[in-house]
């Protein structure tokens, strides 16, 4: 019988902005892609913490915002696929609107974008022998998305903490869903690791 390779999460991000590399061995999940015209740092900070960008099997960005996808076509040209929940597509030429030209932002492209819908989540990631799905968490954005491992850490993106989130209902509804399936670390995408609240502070209408 073979062995799974036990998950291992490290963070490769710079400028106040997390981004997590979810490894099973050597294949590995990069979650928020980083600031748009930087790529010798992604590399950079890939090297520093061993994680070779061929390894990468796929990018995720947790939501189509500069910060989080703006090196998504740069990282494509470098043989990593985007990966693509069918309700981020619209959302993907948005995001150059939103640029300025020293941004250096190269536009991402439909081309090599891997689209998938939340039921197919589970099976591509354990395809790359990462127990757990992608579901579909809004309350910064529409699109955002969360990835939650079934052995409980959730990678939240910018889903606004649930302790601020009293008057954001559709977040509070996520922050929900997210208790429901288990979640019990979080891994943001600004600020530190947190630990899941057990016990919601809020009721949920109904
Ligand atoms: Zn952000």
């Amino acid at each position: 019988m073979v062995q799974a390779a036990p998950v291992t999460i490290v963070n490769v991000g710079y400028r106040s902005t997390n981004y997590w590399v979810v490894s099973a061995g050597t294949s590995r999940l990069l979650v928020d892609i980083g600031w748009p015209g930087i790529l010798g740092t992604m590399k950079a900070n890939l090297k520093r913490m061993g994680v070779p960008l061929r390894e990468i099997r796929y990018a995720l960005a947790t939501h189509y915002h500069m910060d989080h996808a703006g090196l998504a076509e740069e990282l494509k040209m470098e043989g990593v696929p985007l990966l693509v929940l069918n309700i981020q597509v619209e959302a993907i030429p948005v995001m150059k609107t939103w640029m300025k030209p020293q941004d250096n932002y190269v536009e991402v492209t439909p081309y090599g974008n891997v689209t998938i819908s939340f039921d197919e989540s589970r099976k591509l990631l354990s395809r790359m022998g990462i127990p757990g799905e992608i579901l579909h968490t809004p309350g910064h954005s529409d699109h955002c998305v969360s990835l939650i491992l079934d052995d409980g850490p959730v990678f939240t993106g910018d889903l606004p903490p649930e302790a601020y989130a009293f008057d954001n209902a559709v977040a509070l509804a996520s922050w929900a869903l997210l208790r429901e399936r288990g979640a019990t670390r979080v891994y943001p995408a600004h600020g530190p690791i947190g630990l899941f609240d057990k016990t919601p502070g809020y009721q949920l209408p109904g």
